[in-house]
Formats: structure tokens, sequence, C-alpha cells
């Protein structure tokens, strides 16, 4: 089987200026031991404003972390009032983007369509996609969930290619476990993770799926980081909350 790098991101949404961010990546690199970042990527997602000085503090503490946005435009620049475009993001050696997160998809509007034309502008500047896929508590209780969750695949996925199972993340968040503690088990989580594996080989190839890293979201937290990890379909963890601790954040990525 391939081998798939585990990607630990932490997704801080709207919190934390530039300052704050500094501190935060600070304490979070003093609580992290050299072998946590071993066999593993270590991603933190600030703000838009605090992306620069986190750039410039990975680099001069020349600090295992990558970085990552959370959304960017589609078009690489225009009349786009407020907007921030994939060019832009990889110039500040942003590695991976965190794209139709559920916040996006259900306070932006951001449909499939959207998302598809922002998954292809990360990866026309070499960046990384982190797709978010979930569905919402009431498919889930109608039996819908898997149906939704790859159509959201398809949908979001059409005509891109992956020439590189690394160029593609999928982060499975049920959107019920967002901010709410509760959390899927890891059984129903690994049932859905394997079902988008089996989704993304009937769009690419059994290979490419199987190099493809999926993680889990959705109330990841110190305590139930390592048993959603252990399950084999899951590669690693989109954190929100327990992000803005780096306490939390460096048991999380030291679960092993
Ligand atoms: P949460 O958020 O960990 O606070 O549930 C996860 C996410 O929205 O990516």
């Amino acid at each position: 089987m391939t081998e798939r790098v585990p990607v630990i991101a932490g997704n801080w949404k709207m919190h934390r200026d530039h300052l704050e961010a500094i501190q935060l990546v600070q304490k979070l690199a003093y609580h992290l031991q050299e072998d946590d970042y071993e066999g593993q990527e270590v991603v933190v997602c600030p703000p838009f404003v605090a992306l620069r000085s986190v750039q410039t503090l990975l680099q001069s503490d020349k600090l295992p972390i990558h970085l990552g946005a959370q959304n960017c435009h589609s078009e690489d620049e225009g009349a786009f009032t407020g907007e921030i475009s994939a060019t832009m993001l990889a110039r500040l050696d942003v590695r991976y983007v965190v794209v139709g997160h559920s916040e996006r998809r259900e306070l932006f509007g951001e449909t499939d369509e959207i998302v598809n034309a922002k998954v292809a502008a990360v990866q026309r500047h070499k960046m990384r996609p982190i797709l978010c896929v979930g569905e919402v508590l009431d498919q889930r209780e109608a039996g819908q969930a898997v149906d939704v969750v790859v159509s959201q695949l398809q949908g979001s996925l059409a005509g891109i290619r992956v020439a590189d199972p690394e160029e593609l993340v999928v982060a499975y968040e049920p959107v019920w476990a967002i901010g709410t503690g509760k959390t899927a088990t890891p059984q129903d989580a690994q049932d859905m993770c394997a079902a988008i594996r089996t989704e993304l080989a009937s769009l690419y190839d059994e290979q490419t799926a199987a190099g493809i890293r999926i993680q889990y979201g959705g109330s990841v937290k110190p305590g139930n980081v390592r048993e959603l990890m252990s399950q084999p379909d899951i590669d690693g963890a989109l954190v929100g909350g327990a992000s803005l601790s780096s306490e939390d954040f460096a048991l999380i990525v030291g679960h092993r």
C-alpha cells in the first residue's frame, strides 16, 4: 500500500491577530519535540492578515511547520474587492489552502462549483487544497451522509487532475461535529473516509486514491485524536477550536 504521510492542520478560523499569531506559533514550537514532526506534516492556518508574520517566523526560526490559508479566490487577479488570490498566497510560501469549509458553504454561499474553481486555482499555483466535505445532521439521520459526501466530491473535483496523490488532501468534517464537542465515532469516521477513498478511486484510479490523505475534522481533541488517527483510512486531522491552544494542539500533534 502507498505510504501516506499524515497531515495535522490547525484551522484558526477568525481568531488571533498577527501579534497573537506569532505568540501562538512560538508557544506551539516550544511544546513540540523534534520527533513530533517526524513522519507527519504539521500545518497552521492563521487568518490572512497573519500569514506574512507567521511566514517570517517560520523562516527565521527554521521551524518545520507548514503554512496554510483558510480560503482563496478562484481568479488570479482582478476587480474582486476584499478577496485574496491563490497567486498571493503562493508568494507567501503557503503550502495548503482549506477549500470548501462548511462555514464557507453555509455562511458564504459556496457551492460545489465555486469550490471546484478554488481547488483548480490552488493547484494552478502549486499549493495543495484541503478539500472539506461533510453532511449536516438531518442528512446523517436520513441515511444520506455518504450520498451527500460523494456528490460534494464529484462536484468539487470535476475536471481536477491529480498527477501526484500528495497534491490533494480531503477533509471529512461532519458539520454536526464542528465546534459542538460532538465527535463522530471512530468507526463512523472510518466508514465515511473509506467511502471517500472508494469514490476517489472511481474519480481517479486505485493507486491515486490509495495515496490521497483523508483527514477527519470535527471536535478533534487531545483525548480523542489517537483513536481517530488509528483508523486505517484516516490520515490526519483538521483541528479548529483545539488548535487555538498551543498545549492542546501540541498534544494532538504528539499523540503517537
Ligand atoms: P472544531 O473545528 O475542531 O472546532 O470542531 C473543525 C473545523 O471546523 O475545521
